[in-house]
């Protein structure tokens, strides 16, 4: 789950950031409405969380823009003031979500996963292939039907492989899912989550494509 960051406090931006990356989202951080529109035109993350009070343009006439070029990436607004007009403004510009500075991180994160379960691409809650069942709202595994544990970043990429069954996910892709700008990625850290992936699903669940990616085998 790759999630834009538009946060010109930098502390905040900072504390926020490692929260959510130890939530294992892929956070990208920008600081202007001008960085955050290239991005969102270069780069479309899985949501955006949007301060207000931004140097440049506001966060309200970003949402506002982003909405007119039919952009319908979830975005959670944050603003330092506890206005009942700011909401509604919010609102009215198409966010998904508001909360009002200073908030708790359990209620960023609860908020988070509301429109994480909404951005499931599959058609229910439940995707099964093959004896192995993953419910995306619930965040949980079965194999087999016996319930099997699973770390955040191999449950990100184990539902990305599995909500693109039939098609080949590429390391790029798969890597932008699972880790932030910058972060120091070791050059096999992929292959270890599928490697422990494995060892829970069998080694024949995830199939290499050698030189692309990997992918899981529509039903
Ligand atoms: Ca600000």
């Amino acid at each position: 789950m790759q999630l834009l960051l538009v946060e010109d406090d930098r502390p905040l931006a900072r504390g926020l950031k490692k929260a959510l990356m130890s939530q294992g989202f892929a956070v990208n951080h920008v600081e202007t409405g001008k960085a955050a529109l290239h991005v969102l035109a270069t780069e479309p993350p899985d949501l955006v969380v949007l301060d207000i009070g931004l140097p440049d343009i506001s966060g309200l006439e970003l949402l506002k823009t982003l909405r007119r070029q039919g952009r319908t990436v979830p975005v959670i607004l944050l603003t330092a003031r506890d206005s009942v007009d700011d909401k509604v403004a919010g609102l009215d510009s198409g966010a998904d979500d508001y909360l009002a500075k200073p908030f708790d991180m359990t209620e960023l994160l609860a908020r988070l996963r509301v429109i994480e379960r909404r951005l499931s691409t599959a058609p229910s809650n439940r995707i099964c292939i093959g004896g192995v069942s993953l419910d995306t709202a619930e965040q949980r595994l079965w194999v087999q039907g016996d319930e099997v544990e699973l770390p955040r970043r191999e449950y990100m990429l184990l539902k990305t492989l599995m909500e693109n069954a039939g098609r080949v996910q590429t390391r790029a892709v798969l890597e932008s899912r699972l880790y932030s700008w910058g972060e120091e990625i070791a050059s096999n850290a992929l292959e270890v989550h599928v490697h422990h992936l494995r060892k829970k699903l069998g080694n024949d669940f995830i199939r290499t494509i050698r030189g692309v990616g990997y992918k899981v085998a529509a039903q």
